[in-house]
């Protein structure tokens, strides 16, 4: 049994429900369509055996925030996730004023449902939008629609949530700019505190990554895809949203805690099938095999968790870079070298130059940071501080 050793105070704990009514058109996550819903209550029960031997190995540990991430989260019902939540604030201390987020989805949202979920502890919720127009939902294959979604945002509103992330994708095939601003449009005017907003990114092995290959779909044209990106930073920025991660804009003190660990490069601790702690200069990841990983926190025989990789100092420093330039604050270069022992801009002198050069780099007030245009690219630019 391989067990984490932890003496940091403080970590965050993502909690991962790998069960969707069906599979996304193009979703390459770790989830599968829930065929019976009798399993949730065997999956809660064996996350409940999980946070137990986890909170008996780590008694100092505090959490500053508990994320339930999918997959889809609100298939669970209050009774799971109070004993989901109960047990971790029974084997952990939960900090107070710890974020504590749930992924929904709109289809699986009622006014019951939402009451229960503030009942049970949860105080932020990430709704999987993605779009307001019909014809798009249907061709990314999401279960609800965009009357769905305005449903949901006005029982939100009714309930008092204040805190909850709308989640859009843009750069769909066949999507025209004008199309993809009215949705944006329509999320800001849903008054939320924070939105996400992703590239549509096709997998070869998904449905509609197949139809690109076989010609049936064609995807946008780079530039398209960018203009669409640069004009939602306009927008958002006029309607004083703060972009503070390539992806992710918020309202003045909104910002996703439990994400910015991960970019902070901070410890964290994945429960559930297929997730990854990563605690100590160490990643770990657990059983992704549902059977396999309930059958032995059932039994308690074996532990569903494998050490991933020990890593050296340099590839943390590698990965400190890497998750750091994702935020719009970029790097301190001077609290960087005191954490890594590397000077970055000795170490990577060349490439930040040819950055810089081109304008998709810049360094502003001791911060290495990404430009606007940078932020488009940055994939590119970021591969070359691995190679
Ligand atoms: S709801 Fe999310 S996790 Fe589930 S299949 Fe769709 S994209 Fe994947």
């Amino acid at each position: 049994m391989i067990s984490i050793i932890n003496n940091s105070t403080t970590l965050g704990m993502y909690i991962h429900i790998p069960f969707c009514i069906k599979k996304c058109n193009y979703c390459d996550f770790f989830s599968l369509p829930l065929q019976d819903s009798s399993y949730l209550d065997k999956y809660t029960q064996a996350l409940i055996n999980e946070i137990k031997v986890r909170g008996q190995q780590m008694p100092s540990v505090q959490l500053e925030s508990i994320y339930l991430g999918g997959g889809t989260p609100s298939l669970l019902n209050r009774r799971q996730l109070k004993s989901i939540l109960q047990t971790v604030t029974n084997e952990f201390v939960l900090l107070p004023g710890a974020e504590v987020s749930l992924e929904a989805n709109p289809a699986t949202l009622d006014n019951v449902k939402l009451a229960q979920m503030e009942e049970v502890g949860i105080n932020r919720l990430s709704l999987g939008v993605q779009s307001f127009f019909d014809d798009e939902l249907a061709l990314l294959g999401r279960v609800h629609n965009a009357k769905a979604v305005m449903k949901t945002i006005e029982l939100l509103h009714a309930q008092g949530w204040k805190n909850f992330n709308l989640d859009l994708i843009y750069g769909l095939p066949g999507q025209f700019l004008d199309k993809w601003m009215q949705s944006l449009k329509r999320a800001v005017d849903c008054s939320p505190s924070h939105l996400s907003v992703y590239l549509l990114q096709l997998e070869e092995e998904t449905p509609m990554g197949k139809d690109v290959a076989d010609g049936w779909l064609k995807m946008l044209d780079e530039d398209d895809e960018w203009y669409m990106f640069d004009q939602a930073m306009e927008y958002l920025e006029g309607k004083e949203f703060e972009h503070y991660e390539i992806s992710n804009f918020c309202k003045p003190g909104y910002e996703c805690h439990h994400n910015l660990r991960y970019w902070q490069a901070e410890e964290y601790l994945g429960l559930g099938a297929g997730a990854v702690s990563f605690i100590e200069g160490s990643r770990y990841v657990n059983e992704p095999h549902l059977k396999q990983y309930v059958d032995a926190l059932s039994t308690g025989e074996q532990w569903p968790i494998d050490e991933l990789e020990h890593m050296s100092g340099r590839e943390l420093m590698i990965d400190g870079l890497i998750l750091g330039l994702r935020l719009c604050a970029g790097i301190d270069l001077e609290k960087f070298k005191q954490r890594f022992g590397v000077d970055i801009t000795s170490e990577y002198k060349e490439i930040i130059a040819y950055y810089r050069s081109n304008g998709l780099l810049n360094i502003v007030n001791g911060h290495l940071k990404f430009t606007k245009a940078g932020y488009f690219l940055s994939n590119q630019v970021l591969y070359q501080f691995i190679t």
